[in-house]
């Protein structure tokens, strides 16, 4: 097996277990690894370290697949993680009324760059990184035994491949293809799924839990979801008794399948209203025109994809939450969330503490939100947790 050495001293994080090597990091390659293909990585005075996938093209030049010398990356390495992925969130209970749900999250699995998602009866998969490229067959083998379901369907047709050196790719790679639309349970809602062409692989997961938590907060209110997808937050929200929903998105496709959304779920078009604009202008509309709601929620796609753009995304995250604390009736609250890794809860807060400020208004939190527990988060990795959000009760 080919060996990775690497320079003085840069081998802390990797026995802090963190999973990545970086380029920077790595004084020799010894032998001619592939893409993908499993190398063994040692400190600069010859210790073993770990196992894990080359990655040629990555800054991310190595992703460890094990810390332990004595497990091999074969058939049964594959299963043992699977198995403990797939028993930790057996352990959750995602409720009777949910029927999807995140499988394996990547690194905070063991599994880096590998994403398996479950919508009733399909498995959607992401292979985001030339590991998890290379061990594809042997993890959709094992997948197969170890989950019963109808089909395995693949979307790794995103952008961060590249990174990797690979192409995009989608199409099934077990069972049978799933249907244009997949309908899901999720804490009693009921939805409709574009697992082919959808956002990730279909449907944001990662907010079941706020969804949830708005939905106990919405009896007899009005509700403004903005950056609404396909309708969840909306859908949540007269499930638990609003008086009525608005989703905003500019997207024509979302806002239609938010629309059958609401349909499935016995929604009529007097409480469920569906606007496609931009919401940085429609809320300046809404503010010029006095409009108020009881409730606003700011669920805005990644603003920070570099450093470099914080400050830029930081400004972006302040107009939207200005904006939208003007739109609150006293007593009304917001649910503001970020989902961007490289903002951090505290700076997030201040942010929201400005706008709050700015638009005149008195605020507190009373919930602190973050990603459903099935987007586990390993303690070596931290960099897994991105999703953060706040609900202000509003004066
Ligand atoms: N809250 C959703 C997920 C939001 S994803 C859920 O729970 O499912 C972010 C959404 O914002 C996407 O659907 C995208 O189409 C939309 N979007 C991005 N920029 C926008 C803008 N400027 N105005 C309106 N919608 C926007």
């Amino acid at each position: 097996m080919a060996e990775v050495i690497l320079k003085p001293g840069r081998e802390k994080s990797l026995l802090r277990r963190h999973p990545w090597v970086f380029s920077g990091a790595v004084g020799e390659v010894r032998g001619r690894p592939g893409s993908g293909e499993t190398v063994e990585v040692l400190s600069a005075d010859g210790a073993w370290l770990a196992r894990g996938a080359y990655s040629p093209r990555s800054q991310i030049r190595v992703r460890v697949w094990t810390f332990n010398p004595e497990e091999s990356v074969g058939p049964a390495f594959f299963r043992s993680r699977l198995t403990s992925a797939v028993e930790v969130r057996a352990l959750m209970k995602p409720g009777g009324d949910t029927d999807c749900q995140r499988l394996v999250n990547s690194e905070s699995d063991g599994l880096p760059g590998l994403v398996v998602d479950r919508y009733a009866q399909f498995l959607v998969c992401q292979f985001l990184t030339a590991g998890a490229e290379f061990a594809k067959p042997l993890i959709v083998a094992e997948l197969q035994k170890l989950v019963d379901c109808a089909g395995i369907y693949e979307r790794s047709d995103v952008d961060v491949r590249a990174k990797e050196g690979l192409g995009r790719m989608s199409g099934t790679l077990f069972g049978s293809e799933p249907p244009e639309a997949v309908s899901v349970r999720e804490n009693g809602c009921r939805f409709l799924v574009d697992v082919k062409r959808g956002h990730k692989t279909g449907f944001y997961l990662d907010q079941r839990d706020s969804r949830a938590c708005l939905a106990r907060y919405a009896s007899g209110r009005e509700v403004l979801n903005c950056f609404s997808y396909t309708g969840g937050f909306g859908v949540a929200a007269l499930k638990g008794g609003a008086a009525g929903a608005v989703n905003v998105d500019s997207s024509r496709a979302c806002l239609d399948l938010a629309r059958k959304n609401f349909e499935l779920n016995g929604f009529s078009a007097m409480q469920a209203k569906n606007v496609e604009a931009d919401v940085f202008s429609l809320l300046r509309q809404y503010r010029d025109l006095g409009r108020l709601f009881d409730i606003v929620v700011l669920d805005p796609p990644r603003f920070v994809d570099s450093r470099s753009s914080l400050m830029r995304a930081s400004r972006g995250y302040k107009d939207i939450n200005l904006l939208a604390f003007k739109l609150i009736k006293p007593g009304g609250l917001l649910f503001t969330f970020s989902c961007s890794g490289l903002m951090e809860a505290g700076l997030f807060q201040k942010i929201v503490a400005d706008a709050a400020l700015d638009a005149g208004r008195e605020a507190r939190v009373v919930n602190r939100l973050g990603q459903a527990s099935d987007h586990v988060i390993s303690l070596n990795f931290p960099e897994a947790g991105y999703l953060k959000g706040l609900v202000c009760s509003v004066w």
